[in-house]
């Protein structure tokens, strides 16, 4: 009794019981204060009780909070303009999540060579390492073993390719090849950057050959990276690409962004969702981007990751048995362990710091975009406190 669990046992979170949050900051019940470089997985950009996002969505509880897309719905047009307006993109489709971004790319780029006339053109080449969502396509795509098994035949035509390979993948490339799909920084793969000369490279293989280019930027987007896309440090535009997780707040939202030319080809009855791009959604995602749009809001996340960053160096020379490099773009953040990184995760947890493990033994660190100075040294206090706490067990 009192052990009765009715969800799924799929997570096993540490018995933690959040019960409110403030900027960069979760109190438990205990009122205990923990330092958030979680942020709901690169979710919570603009960290918890933000005074607009609250405003905002209080104000769209009062409005229709729910609408078909067989009407026009508020705030849809203005925030597929300011997304198209501030990137590669013409049009937008909205969806829920960071894997529906996703399956709405792939089955864009498969039908714009459905329509040009080239309909063997089904095949998507990813990279090892990839993430790229939970449902049946977008773990094909990923390519993780672990999360295939058991689940049935994989969905064909995903083709994953070594991560940096250059050969193999021109090697992989023929007339059945429909698009390039990657993440211009590995998340869950580690925090691996793709070296813009690489972007540059799948560009204009792309073009060289006809296929799409396609970026999943879920987690890198909306100025997690210092930039407001991550690709944008590196003059390279995609044809399409996925975004979920920052653009809402913490409200679920994603979207799919592409040229006309190529979402011309998903014409009237191709695709849809009953929810996708509802009033709620488009408030939230139109709260965020009056904030990260503002004047100076992204160079600022810039400014502070380079501090951070070089903070986070420093370490590296006191905990030489423990970490072993820094990596990432902006405030998507990662340290390779030298120990077991779910260890240092918890060592971190219990000193009152969130972070998050990723592939390659990495230790991901996403503050909220607002995380401030003090914040800042706070999250390092507590870091450096959890790794002496972790060194102290292993010296004993
Ligand atoms: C989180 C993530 C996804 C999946 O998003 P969901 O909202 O969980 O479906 C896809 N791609 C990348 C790069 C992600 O980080």
């Amino acid at each position: 009794m009192g052990k009765e669990q009715h969800t799924f046992d799929i997570y096993s979170p540490p018995k933690i019981e959040f019960v409110r949050g403030e900027g960069a900051r979760l109190y438990d019940a205990d009122n205990r204060e923990y330092m958030d470089c979680a942020a709901g997985i690169a979710v919570n950009c603009l960290g918890y009780g933000h005074p607009h996002m609250v405003e905002s969505l209080k104000k769209a509880a009062e409005g229709i909070w729910h609408l078909s897309n067989l009407f026009e719905i508020p705030g849809q047009q203005k925030l597929a303009t300011r997304l198209c307006d501030n990137t590669f993109a013409d049009r937008v489709f909205f969806t829920n999540s960071g894997a529906e971004a996703m399956e709405c790319a792939i089955k864009t780029a498969r039908r714009y060579h459905f329509e040009t006339g080239n309909p063997d053109r089904v095949n998507i080449l990813t990279f090892e390492g990839a993430f790229h969502g939970r449902t049946i396509a977008t773990v094909a795509a990923g390519g993780n073993e672990k999360y295939l098994e058991g689940f049935g035949p994989k969905a064909p035509g995903f083709i994953s390719l070594p991560f940096g390979d250059h050969e193999a993948l021109k090697a992989a490339i023929d007339e059945t090849t429909a698009a390039i799909l990657v993440e211009p920084v590995q998340g869950e793969g580690g925090v691996r950057e793709v070296p813009g000369q690489c972007l540059r490279g799948l560009r204009e293989l792309c073009d060289e050959h006809g296929i799409l280019l396609m970026f999943d930027e879920v987690q890198t987007g909306v100025a997690r990276s210092g930039k407001l896309f991550a690709h944008q440090w590196h003059d390279v535009e995609p044809d399409l690409m996925g975004i979920a997780k920052g653009i809402g707040g913490g409200f679920p939202l994603g979207a799919c962004l592409a040229r006309e030319e190529v979402a011309i080809a998903m014409g009237p009855g191709t695709h849809g969702s009953t929810y996708g791009g509802n009033p709620l959604a488009m408030a939230m995602g139109n709260a965020v981007l009056d904030v990260v749009l503002e004047d100076g809001f992204v160079e600022s996340v810039n400014d502070k990751a380079i501090v951070f960053r070089q903070y986070l160096s420093e370490l590296l020379d006191t905990y030489p048995d423990l970490l072993e490099d820094v990596r990432g773009s902006g405030l998507l953040l990662g340290m390779k362990a030298k120990v077991p990184n779910v260890e240092l995760v918890a060592a971190l947890r219990d000193q009152g710091l969130l972070v998050v493990a990723a592939g390659s033994n990495v230790i991901r660190i996403l503050p909220p975009l607002v995380v401030n100075d003090e914040d800042m040294r706070e999250i390092l206090n507590r870091m450096r406190a959890g790794l002496d706490a972790y060194q102290a067990t292993m010296a004993g």
